[in-house]
């Protein structure tokens, strides 16, 4: 085989691909119709539905929070930033001693420099972050992309319900059934 060959064939699926966007009614009509051809959805005019679990936006359960900082330290991009603070919590069982928790005070996801690979969701021990497909919020100032953790809680009203698991397959049991 021709060394060029891989090329010319390359060159071959480009061209048909552009003669199908440019002619989406093909020969019969050789009228350009770009925007009709073209396989890219014309967003903000119109807008596809990501599937359930699409990577849009990460939810946080507070209550389930422990403030460990488990997924603050594993994300490559370091743009997860907690504060918190020690509490009294009552005893496990009665005449047990009083243990101090954690309070989370602070809970930040920049989002102008995550790169949604979901370590963070996948790292938290504790249930507390969920991907939301939800992708409709981008900001004139990139400052603003920056969510808080109020915003990070609301964003949980657009998780998906969990699908219902295989037959025989192990039941994870989550904190927060949704
Ligand atoms: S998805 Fe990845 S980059 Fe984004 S906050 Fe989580 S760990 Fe960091
Ligand atoms: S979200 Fe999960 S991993 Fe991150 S601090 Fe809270 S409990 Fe720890």
């Amino acid at each position: 085989m021709s060394i060029l060959a891989p090329y010319i064939k390359g060159l071959g699926v480009t061209a048909r691909t552009a003669m199908r966007t440019m002619f989406p009614g093909g020969l019969k009509r050789p009228i350009p119709q770009p925007s009709k051809g073209a396989v890219t959805v014309q967003y903000p005019h119109e807008k596809e539905t990501p599937t359930d679990r699409a990577r849009g936006v990460i939810s946080l359960v507070e209550d389930n929070c422990t403030a460990c900082m488990l997924c603050s330290r594993s994300c490559p991009d370091w743009c997860i930033y907690i504060e918190g603070h020690k509490v009294k919590a009552p005893p496990r069982r009665a005449g047990g001693k009083a243990r101090n928790v954690n309070k989370l005070d602070r809970f930040d996801i920049d989002y102008a420099l995550c790169m949604y690979c979901g370590i963070c969701v996948e790292v938290c021990p504790f249930e507390a972050l969920f991907w939301s497909p939800e992708y409709e919020y981008s900001e004139p100032r990139i400052a603003d992309l920056l969510h808080d953790k109020t915003r990070l809680v609301e964003w949980h009203e657009t998780v998906p319900d969990f699908e219902e698991y295989e037959s025989g397959s192990q039941q994870k049991v989550l904190k927060v059934p949704r």
